[in-house]
């Protein structure tokens, strides 16, 4: 094989091909549509579409799709191959700057939320130019937007593009008021660790739970899970490591900048961790991360979990936002500076994050809502459901010092005044191994650590982008009319940490004192499930800010709101559902065998005249006997509550019985369930148990 520095990147129609292949003309035009958004002429993308189609012909490809990101949170695409017959009988491969720029999938069922009537179902599909091409399988992929045909988004692109272009107007506003003039556009930067379980292929065929939900509805806890702490960091599997590398490979063709791998916390589970790029790049190469571990994982034998909670009692799979402003110029913008002035520039743009986050805690919890993460937030291992910021005690004590008008530090004589004369160096805080904080502070990025696993990461960054940007747009109003700006800065510095530093928490956040703190205290949000959180995304302050930054419509955000309601509550039915089979289809008629044999044998041992008590054959059958009795009861109550919620008049009903009723009753019939399949005997269960399934990959 090629080494890697020849290969990487080989399934991208990057900058290195787009120059290689088109004309000079044809390039700069391309590029100035990339950097600055300028509109682009027909006959250009005639160029790049005939250049793109001879590239992917080459490699290759005999198909062309546009690539999008409907609300299902997956990808979709529809293949078209580039044949057009010709007089003769022959078929010549094209492809126009038409079929490039715009496309019509007529994508008619996907969810939409109410923004498409069924008469004009049709949306359509438009160029990311910013995101480069690709090559998956035989198809041209080709990043897009996919809106309604009056605009609407349908997607999870579009607005996290609309929310990239508020901060980047924002930040520049802000960059300027210190006299920087030279950057010519602010982008957010993304990396992504992405968590997932590997198990074999076979344990995983055997279980409809992991089937149709993707998580294991019932198992009792092995006798060995995570308690030694031996996985994380472990040695990989030579099983594994096979995986991981042919993974690699693959990210590695398309460009992915995958970094970092290793062994998580729980049997069987492990992450990956990309180098950071730009966000709605970062997004796309995430999504295609996601595809390709399935895909890779079932070429080895293995199916590759990303669901939140696949294993109860067993940590979750998450995924860290981490996340940066940079300019164009190459500078991070969250990284402290050198100079007394590039800090208090630094200590601007940290508070406007702060101000965000506390501010908006209710949309950033929305955004990586959903039943699965659901099951994650808040236990053991995850973050809580209340949203605080670390930031480390360096930092925290240079805000204290601003904020009561004391010294920074002992040695210091000098108040913390903002100015730029006095403002101290401060060093990079490398004490940052709070895993508990949900947003944390991490020396030059901020790593928001709530997502789930299987979310896209477009939402939490469509909220964070978008809530930082009111901020400063808030900000740079009232510092540009300014006739004092040192002292206005300095006042606005300081009244922000008075007013929002009870979001600022640098202790454990899995403590329970901690969340009695933070909700009886400091008043911040508990919003623990989703149906809890999701209706606030309507809630007027929330509305007005994102749509007056153009990030959403009202009408777009009122028919997400109801997307993801409809969501959770779907995800669930199919749970209680499939509950429902196995526990009727596979595990009453499995207990019923074993009692079978049980009674089998008392009855020859009594035939037998055998004179002892059975008392092992008695309570085995007295026991096993209720709850099989128990089991049929709590089954039957979990359907007709099934049946009953999905006649319930709408979906936000429907979503707060399904939180009230049916997962608790799922939760009773599997805890009876899990304590039949202790005492029943091995052969006679009729799945994997958690040892086969955490343990399955040698
Ligand atoms: P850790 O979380 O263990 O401290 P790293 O500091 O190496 O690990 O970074 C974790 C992730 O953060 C990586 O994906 C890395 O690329 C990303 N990252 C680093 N710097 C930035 C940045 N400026 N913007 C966004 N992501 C970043
Ligand atoms: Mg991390």
């Amino acid at each position: 094989m090629e080494p890697l520095t020849e290969y990487f990147g080989s399934l991208v129609f990057d900058d290195r091909e787009m120059k290689a292949r088109l004309s000079e003309e044809v390039y700069n035009s391309l590029k100035k549509t990339i950097d600055e958004g300028a509109r682009l002429d027909i006959s250009v993308a005639n160029d790049i579409a005939t250049a793109m189609k001879d590239w992917a012909v080459e490699k290759g490809a005999t198909h062309y799709t546009h690539w999008f990101q409907p609300m299902t949170g997956i990808t979709a695409e529809k293949n078209d191959s580039f044949i057009t017959p010709m007089p003769d009988g022959r078929v010549i491969m094209d492809f126009s700057g038409k079929e490039l720029i715009k496309g019509e999938p007529d994508a008619s069922s996907f969810p939409s939320g109410g923004l498409r009537a069924t008469f004009e179902a049709r949306g359509y599909t438009a160029w990311d130019p910013t995101s480069y091409a690709f090559i998956k399988g035989k198809s041209l992929c080709i990043p897009t937007a996919f809106c309604s045909f009056t605009g609407d988004a349908l997607d999870k692109k579009t607005p996290l593009l609309r929310s990239m272009e508020a901060i980047n107007k924002q930040a520049l506003r802000i960059l300027k008021l210190f006299g920087n003039d030279s950057v010519k556009c602010v982008k957010t930067s993304v990396g992504a660790e992405q968590e997932y379980f590997l198990i074999s292929r076979e344990v995983y065929n055997k279980r409809k739970d992991l089937i149709f939900t993707g998580r294991t509805l019932f198992g009792a806890h092995p006798p060995k899970a995570q308690e030694m702490d031996d996985h994380y960091f472990g040695t990989i599997k030579p099983k594994v490591a096979e995986f991981m590398a042919e993974l690699n490979v693959e990210l590695w063709k398309l460009g992915i900048l995958a970094k970092t791998e290793h062994n998580e916390a729980a049997p069987a589970q492990h992450e990956l961790a990309p180098i950071f790029t730009t966000t709605n790049i970062a997004t796309d190469h995430n999504q295609l991360t996601m595809e390709i571990m399935q895909k890779v994982a079932s070429k080895h034998g293995l199916v590759c979990l990303l669901h939140e909670k696949p294993f109860d009692g067993v940590n979750g799979s998450g995924k860290h936002n981490n996340w940066s402003l940079a300019t164009d110029t190459g500078v991070n913008l969250l990284k402290p500076g050198a100079t007394p002035y590039e800090n208090a520039q630094f200590l601007l743009l940290l508070c406007s994050v702060i101000e965000a986050v506390d501010e908006y805690q209710d949309l950033l919890r929305i955004s990586v809502a959903t039943a699965g993460n659901d099951h994650r937030l808040g236990a053991n291992e995850a973050p809580p459901a209340v949203i605080s910021i670390f930031l480390g005690d360096e930092i925290t004590a240079v805000l204290e010092a601003i904020e009561n008008d004391v010294p920074y530090n002992a040695t210091e004589k000098t108040q913390m005044k903002l100015g730029v004369h006095v403002l101290p160096k401060f060093i990079r805080d490398n004490t940052d191994r709070n895993r508990t904080s949900p947003f944390a502070f991490t020396g030059n990025k901020f790593e928001f650590r709530m997502l789930g696993s299987s979310n896209s990461i477009a939402c939490a960054n469509i909220m964070l982008n978008s809530a930082v940007a009111a901020t400063l747009k808030k900000y740079a109003d009232a510092l540009e009319n300014s006739s004092n700006f040192e002292d206005d800065l300095h006042t606005l510095i300081k009244n922000t940490i008075k007013a929002h530093k009870r979001i600022i928490f640098n202790g454990n956040g899995y403590d329970e004192a901690w969340i009695k703190e933070a909700t009886e205290v400091r008043g911040l949000l508990n919003y623990k499930t989703t149906p809890d959180c999701l209706p606030h995304l309507l809630d007027k302050k929330n509305v007005d800010m994102l749509t007056s930054l153009k990030v959403f419509s009202e009408q777009e955000l009122k028919s997400r709101c109801e997307i993801l309601i409809e969501n959770y509550t779907k995800t669930v039915i199919i749970e209680a559902t499939t509950m429902s089979y196995m526990a009727r289809k596979q595990i009453l008629p499995a207990i019923e065998t074993f009692i079978g044999e049980i009674a089998k044998v008392a009855a020859d041992k009594k035939s037998l005249g055998v004179k002892i008590s059975m008392t092992y054959e008695n309570e085995m059958l007295e026991r096993l006997s209720n709850l099989t009795e128990n089991i049929l009861l709590q089954e039957k109550i979990l359907a007709s509550d099934t049946l009953e919620i999905k006649s319930l008049a709408n979906v936000t009903l429907q979503a707060n019985a399904i939180r009230d009723r049916l997962l608790p009753d799922m939760d009773k019939l599997r805890a009876l369930c899990d304590e039949a399949e202790t005492i029943t005997a091995d052969k006679y269960w009729p799945f994997p148990t958690y040892s086969d399934l955490l343990f399955s990959v040698r």
